[in-house]
Formats: structure tokens, C-alpha cells, sequence
């Protein structure tokens, strides 16, 4: 990974500091703030430059405005929520440019917090506008990107700013790309790769950048069966994505030529419906009836999955291994979920991972606090598991 500079290289006192943070949180009906996950993870380097006399403006987007001002999609009610969370005030400007946003910074105090309106009321966010980036530089002297979740787009925000102003990586982001430079960019090998959720499709790309990255692939969920059938097994009537058997046996290829192993499920959980509590049964997967579909790893797969874990000195990990959401067929990623927690607490292993489906299954096993690490980036982290460069990150590396 190419170096970036971080706050411990930052003379921010009295200067005007432009914070790229992720405040797109989860709102409720009367519009207060659901799940304050993401303004919890900014607030260290926010109140950080703040008690380093820093005037810290704060840039972030909210929903997809598509460069119109749509007031459901104001920042305005998230400056409390930010508030609340690092426990100092935060103004408000109505603008992230122009006026409205020069006024607001020319009344700051060192260590004084200011939030801009949502940068994509304005079309050149997204299109990374150089005069856009222009008039957000106005308001700052030094940039500091710390929304790791939004570094794969290259807008004004993200990427235009880290091309006019000094750059440097806030605590999150930093934190977030040493993590991810030990799940994959130099990790201790062995290496084990856990893929999962419903379709191959979505995840070519990762596919094809883990077999020539990882000693082990295990593929789990739906997308499994797109293996197992073009393999020539018959998975009856499961998730699976026929036209896709020549991408399967390609990766598979792929694998074998790089000296990755492929771990496929060896017995699967079958069910005729896919509800809570349907009635279900284990076979191996050369025995899956006609009528019924693969839900879940079965018990021979899982105890493989873990010998595996239990060999690896390093596991990435997104998607899980079957449908989780529902009894019972959550057992084979929580019982892979808890042990890869196990095996970190205890020393032995750094475990990565990431992706909307995989935090919620980790949570939901208990297992995401004894993780080294576990990414809230959605897209971000899909695109580094597929070997990306990501726009935001590599603006701050040049
Ligand atoms: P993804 O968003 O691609 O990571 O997929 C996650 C979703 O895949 C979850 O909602 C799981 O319920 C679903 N899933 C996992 N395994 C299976 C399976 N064998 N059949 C159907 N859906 C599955």
C-alpha cells in the first residue's frame, strides 16, 4: 500500500481543517437518528483536530440528491446527532459553498466544529468538478479524508479536494486501511478467503481476485450451489445460477492454476420452503432431492470450513454461508462466525471482514467485537476485496 500521511503529521492548530466524514446514518420516521454507528466511528478524528485547535469543517452526503437541493436530504438535523455523539457544539451551514459556508467558517474558533450542507446538492460533487472542488478548497487550508465507505468514488469530496489541499487520512480511514493491508495487501500466510451470500454474479471480480491472493476459497450461501452444479451436481430446485457454469469452472481453473484450494460444501441443510422453522434435513450434496433446496452448509462442511479457519493465519471474510436470517439455517455461519472470533481472541489468527449481510451475521453470532477487524463500508470494501484501486484512497497516497 502506497503511504499516506495521517494526524499524527498534521500542524492543525488555528488552521481551517475540510473533514470528509460518512454521515449517511439510518434515520427514523420523525428524523432522528437510528444507528449512530457511523458517527461514532468519525468522532475521534474530529474531536481530535478540535482539541488540537484545529477549525474543523465538516463535509459529508446525504441519500442521492442528484445535484438538487431536496430538503428531506439535508444535513441540518445530523449537526445535533454529531453533537450528541462527540459531546461539543456543531454549527450548521446552509451551503457547502459560496456564501452561506464562507460566513459560517469566518466566524469559527480554534477547535470550533462546523457541518456543510450535503455536497451532492450540488451536481459537481459527483461528477468530481474541478471548480466545485475549487469552492470547497476555499473554506480550508488542509484536507483530511476519514470516509473510508465512500473512498470508491472519485467525487470532489473524496477525491477532487486531496488534488488542491495538504492530504491526510483520519483515525477511521487509517485504521480501516491498516486492517485491510493485513487481511490482504501483506498478510501472514496461510490465507483463507470466506465467500458467501446469495449470487455469483455480484462477485466475479472478488472471486477472481482471491484465487490468485488466497491459499483457501471457501465458497458458502447460494452462490455455492452455481459451483456445485457446474460441477455436475444436481442442487434440485436451490438458488443457483445456471448460465453462469462457465464463469464457475473458469474461477475454478483459475484457482488451480494459482495453488488455491477451493473448499465447496460437502453436505448441505435442505428444506422444501424457505421460512422460519421449515422442516429441514441434512444430505450431502450428492444427495439433494429434487423438490428441495440447499439452505445452508451442513455439519461435515462446517467442521472442514473450520479446520481450515484453524490452519490460516489470516481470514477474509464477506457473505455468509447460508440463509442466516432464518432458523435453522443460520447454524453453519455462526457456528464458522464464532470460532474465527475464538481463534482471534486466543492470538491465532487476524480476521477481516465486511459487507452489509456479513456485519449483521457477525453481530447476530456474537462474534464482530472479537473480529480484528470489521468493515461497515458496503461498496468500498467489495471493491478492495476485488484488488480495486479506490479513487479516495489512492488521492491521499500521491
Ligand atoms: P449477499 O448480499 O450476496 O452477501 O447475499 C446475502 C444473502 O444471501 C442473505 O440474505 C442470505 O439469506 C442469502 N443466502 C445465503 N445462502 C443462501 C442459500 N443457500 N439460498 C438462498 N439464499 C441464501
Amino acid at each position: 500500500m502506497p503511504g499516506f500521511r495521517t494526524l499524527d503529521d498534521i500542524d492543525a492548530s488555528g488552521k481551517r481543517v475540510l473533514v470528509r466524514v460518512d454521515l449517511n446514518v439510518p434515520m427514523n420516521e420523525d428524523g432522528t437518528v437510528s444507528d449512530a454507528t457511523r458517527i461514532e466511528r468519525v468522532a475521534p478524528t474530529i474531536t481530535e483536530l478540535s482539541d488540537k485547535g484545529a477549525r474543523v469543517v465538516l463535509l459529508a452526503h446525504f441519500g442521492r440528491p442528484k445535484g438538487a437541493v431536496v430538503p428531506e436530504m439535508s444535513l441540518g438535523p445530523i449537526a445535533q446527532a454529531v453533537a450528541d455523539v462527540v459531546g461539543r457544539d456543531v454549527a450548521f451551514a446552509e451551503d457547502c459553498i459560496g456564501p452561506a459556508a464562507a460566513k459560517a467558517v469566518e466566524r469559527m474558533k480554534d477547535g470550533d466544529i462546523l457541518l456543510l450542507e450535503n455536497t451532492r446538492f450540488h451536481k459537481g460533487e459527483e461528477k468530481n468538478d474541478p471548480e466545485f472542488a475549487k469552492a470547497l478548497a476555499a473554506n480550508g487550508d488542509l484536507y483530511v479524508n476519514d470516509a473510508f465507505s465512500a473512498a470508491h468514488r472519485a467525487h470532489a469530496s473524496t477525491e477532487g479536494l486531496a488534488r488542491l489541499l495538504p492530504s491526510f487520512a483520519g483515525r477511521t480511514m487509517q485504521e480501516e486501511l491498516e486492517a485491510l493491508e493485513k487481511g490482504l495487501g501483506k498478510p501472514q500466510k496461510p490465507v483463507v478467503a470466506i465467500v458467501g451470500g446469495a449470487k455469483v454474479s455480484t462477485k466475479i471480480d472478488l472471486l477472481m481476485n482471491l484465487v490468485t491472493k488466497v491459499d483457501a476459497l471457501v465458497i458458502g450461501g447460494g452462490m455455492a450451489n452455481t459451483f456445485l452444479a457446474a460441477r455436475g451436481t444436481n442442487v434440485g430446485k436451490s438458488l443457483c445460477e445456471h448460465d453462469l457454469a462457465a464463469t464457475a469452472k473458469t474461477i475454478m481453473t483459475e484457482a488451480a492454476q494459482a495453488g488455491c484450494a477451493i473448499i465447496l460444501p460437502a453436505d448441505a441443510v435442505v428444506a422444501r420452503e424457505f421460512k422460519a422453522g421449515a422442516a429441514s434435513e441434512t444430505v450431502s450434496v450428492e444427495n439433494v432431492p429434487a423438490d428441495a433446496m440447499i439452505l445452508d452448509a451442513g455439519p461435515q462442511s462446517v467442521t472442514r470450513i473450520k479446520e481450515w479457519i484453524g490452519r490460516a493465519n489470516t481470514l477474509v471474510w464477506n457473505g455468509p454461508l447460508g440463509a442466516f436470517e432464518i432458523e435453522p439455517f443460520d447454524k453453519a455461519t455462526m457456528e464458522a462466525a464464532r470460532f474465527a472470533a475464538a481463534e482471534t481472541k486466543a492470538g491465532n489468527l487476524v480476521s477481516v471482514a465486511g459487507g452489509g449481510d456479513t456485519v449483521s451475521a457477525l453481530n447476530q453470532a456474537g462474534a464482530a467485537d472479537d473480529f480484528s477487524y470489521v468493515s461497515t463500508a458496503g461498496g468500498a470494501f467489495l471493491e478492495w476485496m476485488e484488488g480495486k484501486e479506490l479513487p479516495g484512497v489512492a488521492a491521499l497516497s500521491r
